[in-house]
């Protein structure tokens, strides 16, 4: 159940909106997700938008470049007790469509500041409950929630501690040592590589970690470029240098550490 975002009061929905006890009203979108990000928390007009690189990481992922990934988080999550699941900065809703798929009698949640994002995710997930809002203030009650799943996404350790149900999970995944180290390599003279030390979320106890290495093999500049494309280092390379790197066809190297936590 959605909380409202201007007071905090449960939402409930009727017809084709959301409202709740004071009469604040979200529509139901026609693709089936809720905006319930108030007008005076977004920062630009289309916040969490950008358009290559949203497009570049649709067409990377569905080429299924990442899809180890997908299953390693799935079969991560499969042994947990966890109903009610939120996919925190689902974007385009990737991996929430195969956590769905792993587990069918899960209530998953997807949220994420993008519009187009969620847009896109909804279209193509109906038995998934996506919602536009913002990390820092998610619009779900204190303790609801099994379990949330943070592949990348920033987010605030006191918004974590009050959703997850004491004994619930929160599983992260972030970038390991060796990730993308090829495209570092590219973009600086020296390269720092990311700390694998485990972080310490306040509330959760870390319990498990897993680390996945693979390398990308590719036959297509363009895949490469899209991959490019979808990292924060990309504005450093010049058009030129992005192609010409793209043109070499590397073999870039992904190394995740899928961490799980839990609610003390
Ligand atoms: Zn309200």
């Amino acid at each position: 159940m959605y909380l409202c975002p201007l007071c905090q009061q449960p939402l409930l929905l009727t017809d084709n909106y959301y409202q709740c006890a004071n009469r604040h009203s979200f529509d139901l979108a026609r693709e089936g997700y809720v905006n319930l990000l108030p007008v005076q928390q977004k920062n630009s007009k289309d916040p969490g938008d950008n358009k290559d690189m949203m497009q570049a990481r649709r067409s990377f992922l569905q080429a299924g470049w990442y899809a180890p990934l997908a299953k390693a988080v799935t079969t991560m999550l499969a042994p947990l007790p966890a109903h009610s699941i939120l996919d925190l900065g689902c974007g385009e809703g990737y991996y929430t469509a195969f956590i769905k798929q792993a587990r069918p009698q899960s209530q998953l949640y997807g949220v994420d500041i993008s519009k187009s994002a969620i847009k896109f995710a909804a279209k193509a997930n109906r038995d998934i409950q996506f919602s536009v809002a913002s990390a820092y203030q998610l619009p779900f009650a204190d303790n609801s929630l099994d379990a949330i799943v943070r592949i990348y996404a920033p987010s605030k350790a006191s918004e974590l501690q009050r959703l997850v149900k004491t004994g619930g999970y929160l599983l992260t995944v972030t970038p390991g040592p060796q990730h993308l180290v090829q495209i570092k390599q590219a973009v600086y003279d020296s390269v720092r590589l990311h700390d694998d030390a485990v972080a310490q979320i306040d509330g959760f106890a870390h319990s498990k970690r897993q680390r996945l290495q693979f390398t990308l093999h590719f036959n297509r500049s363009e895949d490469v470029l899209a991959l490019v494309q979808m990292v924060p280092l990309a504005w450093k390379f010049s058009a030129e240098q992005k192609q010409q790197f793209a043109e070499g066809l590397p073999a870039i190297s992904v190394d995740f550490l899928l961490d799980i936590y839990q609610r003390n």
